[in-house]
């Protein structure tokens, strides 16, 4: 059931915007294990901006084995999602959440090691956002740069849109195609808010 309150932008296609961390908000850089590989890519800031003034959740949905490899424990992927935080707010840009999975199946460490549920390309994480802020899924939109990314986004019943930032789909880990493509995640919310005029922010964001 979809709760009427988290829409706050009548005319928009979409209840949420999910976004992939790596290759759309940030640089891709291979495995990020300190706040110091964090930079933005060009226009991310502004364009998150733009989706908090029209109302619309964002919500990052990201694959961290990071934390399985043993390279990082979960305090210090807060402190790198908090410098990520940091890195948007002189744009006015915030984030609603963000959901990780920190699992992998050969995991170094065994607190870690399983199949999940929560790893892409498996929809798990944007189930449980979906559930924490009322989402219906076939309203929402994933964008990702990596086939896993539309994967996930065609099992949760999303809409499915790759970038062309980070690796640009050439991942080659699933046989998935996406509804659109688009240059990068300012072009994606071009595309969002020209059917979502700008609304003032409503108090009722919430923080899982
Ligand atoms: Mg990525
Ligand atoms: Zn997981």
């Amino acid at each position: 059931m979809t709760d009427p309150s988290i829409i706050s932008a009548p005319s928009t296609p979409f209840q949420a915007v999910f976004l992939d961390r790596d290759g759309v908000i940030n640089e891709e850089d291979g495995i990020i294990q300190s706040k110091e590989q964090l930079r933005l890519i060009p226009n991310a800031g502004a364009a998150i901006a733009s989706l908090n003034e029209a109302g619309l959740p964002v919500i990052i949905i990201t694959n961290q084995p990071v934390v399985a490899r043993g390279w990082c424990n979960e305090s210090e992927l807060d402190a790198i999602h908090n410098h990520l935080r940091e890195l948007l707010r002189p744009f006015g840009a915030s984030l609603d959440a963000i959901y990780y999975c920190p699992h992998h199946e050969n995991a170094n460490d065994l607190t870690y090691r399983m199949v999940c549920e929560c790893r892409k390309p498996r929809p798990g994480l944007l189930k449980i956002a979906a559930q924490h802020f009322h989402l219906d899924l076939t309203r929402c939109v994933f964008i990702g740069d990596r086939t896993v990314d539309i994967q996930a986004a065609r099992s949760a019943g999303t809409a499915a849109w790759l970038v062309r930032t980070g690796f640009g789909g050439q991942d080659k880990k699933c046989d998935a195609t996406p509804d659109s493509v688009f240059d990068d995640l300012q072009e994606c919310v071009t595309f969002i808010l020209k059917s979502c005029p700008p609304v003032p922010k409503t108090p009722q964001s919430r923080k899982p």
